[in-house]
């Protein structure tokens, strides 16, 4: 019976910016995603029977066919109908140290991770780009989580292009353990508020992704100007989640008056980072948020930005 373990990283969004609905019900967005190395650890164990058994030591992950891991060994199993026959089901067991429904897309770097794992155990010979192209069936998020790293995502998050390698930048994450926010239901608040800003004429929005690119922001990445990324973060859809959520924007303010390069929501949030140019920034900035926000709920972590995405150990 093969097995492999898998590291799955979350990740965090430097910039995220609207342009307009789609018909397809997604958002056209221009986004700078990053890997940080805070992680997931999935275990992948062939079993040779015809099932997926799927165990997560997250009381609040599901572990039937909503998972999004599972989805992904479904997926699989359809598209390699043969191989699925050749080699059998495996148990998929995650320990999960990405915190749930948090913008850190914890759910898409599982799936990521799964396909991985089963293009090993079926001896598929997929490559990336395969892989990434599997990904987008099972959500926006997938086919970046495979690969990682630091890259302007467009479209509704699946056309990627690697812009370079921030390692060595660390970051504070800040989450209210019992809060969740739901993507599509930000997404949805942001339509409701600011439709009207939307624009879709494709030389407009050919243009605004343009203005990403040659932006101060991926230049900054680009001369590693750590000061001026800090400056330049940037999230649209802050403007919804922040005011609808109290503890949020409490935590964002202390969080930047603590210091560090720069503070924003992850993605739908509630997740709030502060870039840090060291660990010992870092760990300042933590036991300072620490001491003004005693809530036990608040979970506050430590990790560094990562060029990595999925890896087998
Ligand atoms: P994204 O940043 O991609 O929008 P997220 O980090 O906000 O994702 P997830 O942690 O992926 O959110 O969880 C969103 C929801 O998906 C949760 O409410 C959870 O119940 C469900 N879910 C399904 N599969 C998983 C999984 N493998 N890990 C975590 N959550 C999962």
């Amino acid at each position: 019976m093969q097995s492999y373990t898998l590291i799955a990283p979350a990740k965090i969004n430097l910039y995220l910016e609207i342009i307009h609905d789609r018909p397809d019900g997604y958002h056209e967005l221009v986004m700078i995603l990053q890997s940080i190395d805070l992680a997931d650890r999935l275990e992948i164990r062939s079993h040779g029977t015809q099932d997926f058994r799927l165990t997560c030591s997250h009381p609040q992950v599901p572990t039937n066919e909503t998972n999004l891991a599972y989805r992904a060994a479904q997926l699989m199993k359809l598209e390699f109908s043969e191989a699925f026959a050749n080699y059998g089901g495996v148990d998929i067991t995650i320990n999960k140290r990405i915190p749930v429904a948090a913008g850190l897309a914890g759910g898409s770097t599982n799936a990521a991770a799964v396909l991985v794992g089963l293009n090993l155990i079926w001896e598929l010979g997929l490559t990336i780009p395969q892989l990434q192209r599997l990904g987008e069936k099972l959500g926006s998020d997938v086919p970046f989580c495979i690969a990682g790293g630091t890259v302007v995502a467009t479209g509704r998050g699946e056309k990627l292009v690697p812009i370079g390698d921030l390692d060595s930048l660390w970051v504070v994450l800040g989450k209210y353990q019992s809060l969740a926010v739901s993507t599509s239901r930000a997404y949805q608040t942001y339509w409701q508020q600011f439709s009207h800003e939307y624009v879709s004429d494709r030389a407009v929005v050919n243009s605004r992704i343009f203005r990403v690119y040659s932006g101060p922001l991926v230049q900054a990445i680009s001369q590693k100007n750590s000061q001026k990324i800090g400056q330049l973060l940037h999230n649209d859809l802050e403007k919804v989640v922040l005011p609808e959520y109290s503890q949020v924007m409490k935590l964002k303010k202390i969080l930047q008056q603590t210091g560090g390069l720069g503070t924003m929501m992850s993605g739908s949030g509630p997740t709030i980072f502060t870039l840090c140019q060291s660990q010992q920034e870092a760990e300042n900035i933590k036991y300072q948020a620490r001491q003004a926000i005693c809530d036990p709920n608040l979970e506050l972590l430590i990790t560094k930005l990562s060029s990595r995405g999925i890896q087998i150990i």
